[in-house]
């Protein structure tokens, strides 16, 4: 193999056959890609393989003496070329694009390798000389002296992680200026946020749609005690042979009996009443036959059948609802079952909010020329709020760097975050530049997404501050993908992105390398199958998309144009928006 660019990353994967190398790496590449590595693979294969077929017209080509030949579509391409002096070139593969390569195979080429170890297969280490093993990945504890890797993709991607970092000019992490992608910005912005919550007790009905603060346990078993699950009659479901029963009386919810009922004995019950002593089984009404005082039953009957045993949902001193559950009707009905009047939540967040721009005008007043209604403050002080935080409202500044220098030292001192939209677009941002610089630090980022690709974080005064973008659209996409997860982490919850995979009716088009969000519709088709199409033109401007849309589509860094039925990621809008 002829040597490739010093500074392009290689690394090899040594295994016996039979190890699941090949399982391993499907899975380690789009772990690596979801951290926004861009990958080739080198892959060897036996002397005669051929892509091609005969027949074919390149193969026919080829047959007649072309040496090379590109078979290319606008999708991909594949460049078949003789190489008669057995040597595969890594110049072919185009090295701007990527930041590693992936070796299979070529076993015998000194290229450093991780090598692939399975217990099962009964086989010692792969062979490897010593300067070029860099770690083993292995399902059982091995006595090494490089390190060991868990056997998974996960383990794997950590480690070539952080051996990129290692060799990087700096400390591994990207410059600002490079680009980062979704998952590295959102992971940048979580390392960098301490959460403060603060708490505050309110009544029961004050609870709808804030944040519970401690776990919340329950004082009492639940039900309190034992009580019948059906309308029926009990009896002592160790006294089944006798084959009918006396009927001694009649037990109603909220009205304990407290005669003991014997064996031979029945009383008719109802759904909810306490089960008197004596009774451990409810048949239900339907399968009675009652007749001068006498009652039978024309079905099988199991002891203890139809009857809600104590604690049974919740058991006293267990957790009923767990610390940072946001307070919907179930949980406060919950709360309100065991007996609590009002809850410990979070008070909101403060989150500071101001729109930049000479061109924006708030709404009311009839239009200056060449102005626009301000929509970005009033579609994030919703989001804002539906995340559990209250807007501190700046209002409009110009694009003059005094006045959001004092706007924004005013705020931090104040809140808990500020936000702002507007004005990070290169050669848009100086003004906001300096002015973030005066008072703090403050990155500006090119995020390998659409759209949204500028985005500001940093901190002023110990004050996480993320500038959004000004595109309406692009301001809520990055809303969504960076200061939701913020806000969640301010408020020590936990934040996961919630996805689904959905069928696309239409090709969407979209660029290799970077995330592409697309407001779009799903819906069930007529098998029950989750389908998703796009709301139409998506410029980033076209806010009335995003209110006919329930999804983001997401298409990844790793996915090229999409094709109609190929499957996607959908984001589901409901619940988050408002
Ligand atoms: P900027 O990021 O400031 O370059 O703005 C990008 C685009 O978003 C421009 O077309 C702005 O006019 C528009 N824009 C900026 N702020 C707002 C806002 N608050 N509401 C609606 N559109 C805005
Ligand atoms: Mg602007």
């Amino acid at each position: 193999m002829k040597p490739t660019d010093p500074d392009l990353p290689i690394i090899g994967f040594a295994a016996w056959s039979g190890t699941g190398k090949t399982t391993l790496l499907e899975k380690l590449i789009p772990e690596l890609t979801k951290r926004g590595l861009r990958l080739a693979v080198l892959k060897h294969a036996h002397h005669d393989f051929d892509l091609d077929q005969p027949g074919k017209d390149s193969w026919r080509l080829r047959q007649a003496g072309a040496n090379q030949v590109l078979i290319a579509s606008a999708r991909r391409h594949a460049h078949l070329t003789e190489t008669p002096q057995g040597e595969p070139s890594l110049a072919k593969l185009d090295r701007r694009a990527l930041d590693l390569i992936l070796v299979e195979g070529f076993k015998h080429d000194p290229i450093p390798k991780i090598a692939l170890h399975r217990a099962a297969l009964g086989k010692p280490l792969p062979e490897v000389r010593p300067e070029e093993l860099l770690a083993v990945a292995s399902d059982v504890p091995l006595d090494l002296t490089v390190p060991q890797l868990p056997f998974n993709e996960i383990g794997i991607a950590d480690f070539i992680e952080a051996r990129l970092a290692a060799s990087s000019p700096d400390d591994g992490a990207p410059q600002s200026a490079a680009p980062l992608s979704v998952e590295q910005a959102r992971g940048r912005i979580l390392k960098a946020l301490i959460p403060h919550p603060h708490h505050q007790t309110l009544p029961l009905a004050h609870c709808l749609g804030r944040v519970l603060a401690g776990d919340l346990t329950s004082p009492v078993n639940v039900p309190p005690h034992a009580n019948s699950a059906m309308d029926g009659y009990g009896l002592c479901g160790a006294d089944l042979a006798c084959g009918q029963w006396q009927l001694v009386g009649e037990v109603l919810a909220g009205h304990p009996s407290p005669r003991r009922v014997a064996p031979g004995e029945a009383v008719r019950i109802m759904t909810g009443a306490l089960l008197p002593a004596g009774v451990d089984t409810v048949v239900m009404r339907e399968q009675a036959v009652e007749e001068a005082g006498v009652v039978r039953f024309g079905a099988p009957i199991t002891r203890g059948q139809n009857v809600r045993q104590a604690g049974e949902d919740l058991a006293a001193g267990t957790v009923a609802i767990p610390h940072t559950t946001r307070l919907r009707a179930p949980e406060l009905g919950l709360a309100a079952s065991l007996g609590y009047r009002e809850l410990t939540v979070l008070t909101p967040l403060k989150v500071a909010l101001f729109s930049t721009g000479d061109e924006v005008q708030a709404p009311g007043e009839p239009l200056r020329p060449g102005a626009i209604y301000d929509s970005n403050r009033v579609t994030l002080r919703a989001l804002i709020e539906r995340a559990g935080g209250e807007v501190v409202d700046l209002g409009i500044l110009p694009d003059q760097q005094a006045a959001i220098e004092s706007a924004l030292s005013l705020a931090a001192a104040e809140c808990d975050l500020v936000l702002s939209s507007g004005g990070v677009s290169v050669g848009n941002a100086d003004f906001i530049r300096n002015a973030l610089a005066a008072l703090g630090t403050v990155d500006f980022w090119h995020i390998q997404m659409r759209p949204g690709r500028p985005l500001a974080f940093g901190k002023l005064a110990g004050t996480p501050f993320f500038g959004l973008p000004g595109n309406p659209v692009a301001a809520v996409v990055c809303f969504l993908q960076f200061v939701l997860p913020a806000l969640h982490a301010l408020q020590g919850r936990s934040w996961q992105p919630w996805r689904l995979k959905a069928r696309a009716l239409e090709p969407i088009q979209s660029r290799p390398g970077r995330s592409e969000f697309l407001r779009g519709i799903a819906e069930q088709d007529a098998n029950g199958q989750l389908v998703v199409r796009t709301t139409g033109p998506q410029g980033s401007g076209i806010l009335s998309s995003l209110a006919r849309a329930n999804c983001l589509i997401e298409i990844l860094p790793s996915q090229g144009a999409i094709y109609p039925g190929e499957a996607v990621w959908i984001h589901p809008l409901q619940g988050l928006l408002g």
